[in-house]
């Protein structure tokens, strides 16, 4: 297979390798990253000025380019400019740290996975639940081929929807479960401190709120040892509510 690899962490990241060194014996490899650490930028793209591609390391079977960009703008570039004909999967990662619940709105693992699925083709994101510690991202790396082989060899209907896995930091996994989004919200917390000028900042430390007690979420499962893989959409329409969308705006147009 050709496989497109990014990540947020940077192309040098510790589990971007692991993911080259699970991968690179069996597959044609291109991976597109960026060349600095880019977390939680989201899908965010640059239009203010032209992005520069580094090839850095040129092997065969293994092309790595460092660009100047955003994990979206990589894929994206990929595609577009970098790859002469599309990959058979992209996968996004190894994240150094989790991807679950509402981190998937903020993480640019996770965006440039969708960025693959915008593109019709097969894509996973892979993080590691842990950030503290050895960081396992071999193991992690071991179970995402695992994962990832499997299901491109099953009926499993790609088109629309990213593959979101979360390995925990442990030495040994208890299993896996397939899950859903942890509905948890992080209460901001800045913290304001003086700069060495004496002026105000303010520092962004996210503390989380834990108020999801049902069962079946992607946190619950990596709390408890599993990998959780959990099926995202690309479309974020509420199909179940544009009838009650469109009498609450029926009823404003008539008063
Ligand atoms: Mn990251």
């Amino acid at each position: 297979m050709k496989i497109l690899i990014s990540n947020d962490d940077g192309y040098l990241a510790p589990g971007l390798l692991a993911l080259v060194d699970a991968f690179a014996q069996e597959h044609e490899l291109i991976v597109v990253a960026p060349d600095r650490e880019q977390s939680a930028t989201s899908h965010k793209i640059t239009l203010d000025r032209p992005l520069r591609a580094h090839l850095a390391t040129e092997k065969p079977n293994l092309l790595v380019y460092a660009v100047d960009g955003t994990p979206a703008d990589c894929v994206k570039l990929a595609f577009d400019t970098l790859l002469d004909s599309p990959p058979d999967v992209v996968i996004s990662g190894i994240n150094r740290g989790p991807n679950l619940g509402i981190d998937t709105r903020y993480s640019g693992t996770v965006a440039a996975a969708f960025e693959g699925v915008q593109m019709g083709v097969p894509s996973f994101a892979v993080s590691l639940a842990g950030t503290e510690g050895p960081l396992r991202f071999d193991q992690a790396a071991r179970f995402a081929r695992e994962v990832i082989h499997r299901l491109l060899h099953s009926d499993f209907n790609f088109s629309g929807t990213l593959v979101n896995i979360n390995v925990p930091n442990i030495a040994s996994v208890a299993g896996l479960k397939v899950t859903r989004l942890h509905r948890d919200i992080y209460r901001e917390c800045y913290v304001e401190q003086a700069d060495p000028r004496g002026r105000s900042c303010h520092w962004l430390v996210g503390k989380l709120e834990e108020t999801d007690q049902d069962p079946g979420s992607d946190r619950q499962a990596v709390q408890s040892g599993f990998i959780s893989i959990t099926p995202l959409k690309l479309d974020q329409t509420d199909y179940g509510r544009r009838a009650e969308l469109e009498s609450s705006i029926d009823s404003v147009y008539k008063v």
